[in-house]
Parts: C-alpha cells; structure tokens; sequence
C-alpha cells in the first residue's frame, strides 16, 4: 500500500460527513489527458474564450470543430477505479457529495446520483440554450454541422446553444458555486483528488474546508499549493490509491 492509505482509511472511518473534490486528475485512468499533459487534448490550442464565442460565428465554428474532435475521446470514456470508490462511499452514505471541476459527465456514468454532484465547469456532454436554457442532445447537432457548417440555433427562442461548459471568460454558474459552498462548510473530511489545486474559484473550496475546520486530503502525483493546509497528502495513482482506501476493485 502507498504511503498514508492507512490514515487515509482512519480519517474515512472517524468523519461523519465526506465531500470529494475531483478534477481532471480523477479522469486520466479513464483516458482523458489532464490540462497540463504535453500535447494532450487542450494544450494544441488557445482556447476560445466565451466573448469571441458570442462575438462571432466563424470562433463558433471553429469551437464546433474541435468539440467535435476531442469529443471522440471525452465522449467514449468510461468511469476508472478512483470514480467507482467515490461512488461507493456516496452510496453508502460516507459521503455527501462531489464537487468537480471536470466536465466529462463520468461521475454520473459511475452510479453517483445527479442530485449529490456539483459541477462547477459545466458538462460537455449535452449543450444548452445560452438565453433560455433549453436543452440539446449533442448528436443532432453535430450531423447538421458536419453537412453544411450550419450552427445550432435554439427552436424555442432562436439564442445561440453552446456546449454546456464554462468557457473561459464565461462567469461561473451561481447555483452550483453556492451548492459547493454550503456542502463545503458542512464536511469534517474533504478530499481533493487529481486537482493542481490553482485554477480559481473552484481551488478556494479546499482553502474553505480547511478554514471551517474540515480537515483536509489531498490525493495527487504532484504537489500542490495548498498541501502545506492539508492533514494528509498522498503522492500516488488515484485510482489504486482510493480504490484501496475504500476496499473496492
Ligand atoms: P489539472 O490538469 O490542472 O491538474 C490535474 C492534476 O492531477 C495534476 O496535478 C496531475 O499531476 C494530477 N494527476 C493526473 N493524473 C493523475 C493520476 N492518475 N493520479 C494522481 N494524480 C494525477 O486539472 P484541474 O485542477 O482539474 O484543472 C484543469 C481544468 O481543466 C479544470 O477546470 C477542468 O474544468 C478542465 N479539464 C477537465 C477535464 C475533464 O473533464 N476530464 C480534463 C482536462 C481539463
Ligand atoms: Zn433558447
């Protein structure tokens, strides 16, 4: 066993009340690269942010395009061992919740009811209607663009539809940024799994838990800013380490 599973175990055993942060760590077991990964998924491009994805139709496009391509890996992934130990202890009550910054849906593959995930990125894995909400399926869309580069329009109110991700530029979504706080504040254990731990504002919830007393787990291969505030770092593979951890294969 890698070093700290058996505290890891110990601080699971004592909590009451369990809130797992995940981020594009959690999701590379699954195939799909983390953000810092060299020629990974993201780093080919300069992301579009959300003003030029309003401001003009050809970055709409363009953000289509690459949708398209890197949905091929995103959208064939299936949920790793550090998702299914997750999802084992959110059954059983252990846990409350998870908060991610990941946008690959795969916590919902792993069994985790909708209800007990806040996701602070969005989901990629279905578009919305940036003025009225609506929501669309994917498939469709794509077979239209792919015919003739037509871009999605919404049938209900004509609003532009985009992935349901927060693009950069874009502000964060209101509900879940005050889900994630009140579960944030009413933990006694908090975990973060594969997450650099410097992208803001989702990185302050681990400072929050810390500060309201929670104590804090940090599971990843690197070292982050905030281990100095943690009760526990573990420097290994997530999926051995909380498959492990929680007894499951
Ligand atoms: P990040 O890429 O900044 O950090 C991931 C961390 O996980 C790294 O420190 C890395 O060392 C560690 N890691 C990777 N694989 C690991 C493994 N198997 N075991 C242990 N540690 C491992 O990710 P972030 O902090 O989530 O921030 C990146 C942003 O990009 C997020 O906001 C997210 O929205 C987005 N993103 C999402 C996905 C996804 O949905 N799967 C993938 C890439 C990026
Ligand atoms: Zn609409």
């Amino acid at each position: 066993m890698a070093d700290g599973i058996a505290e890891l175990r110990a601080l699971l055993a004592e909590s009451q009340r369990v809130v797992f942060f995940t981020g594009a760590g959690i999701s590379t077991e699954s195939g799909i690269p983390d953000f810092r990964s060299p020629g990974g998924l993201w780093s080919q491009y300069r992301p579009i942010e959300f003003g030029e994805f309003m401001a003009s139709a050809e970055a709409r496009k363009e953000y289509w395009r690459r949708k398209i391509e890197t949905d091929k890996v995103l959208l064939t992934a299936k949920p790793n061992r550090g998702h299914r130990a997750i999802a084992a202890l959110i059954a059983s009550g252990k846990a409350s919740s998870v908060i991610t910054q990941n946008i690959d849906g795969l916590h919902q593959t792993s069994g985790v009811p909708v209800a007990k995930i806040v996701e602070l990125h969005g989901n990629t894995t279905y578009a919305t209607c940036l003025d009225c909400g609506e929501r669309y399926e994917l498939e469709p869309i794509k077979q239209v663009f792919v015919a003739d580069g037509t871009l999605p329009e919404c049938t209900a109110c004509m609003g532009i539809i985009k992935p349901a991700t927060i693009a950069f530029g874009q502000s964060m979504p209101q509900a879940e940024m005050h889900r994630a706080q009140i579960e944030t504040v009413a933990c006694d254990l908090f975990i973060s799994v594969g997450s650099s731990l410097v992208v803001y504002p989702a990185a302050g919830f681990p400072a929050l838990a810390h500060e309201k007393g929670a104590s804090l787990v940090i599971v990843n291969r690197e070292p982050t800013p905030l281990d100095n505030m943690a009760r526990l770092v573990i420097r290994g593979e997530i999926g051995p380490v909380l498959g492990q951890a929680v007894g499951i294969e």
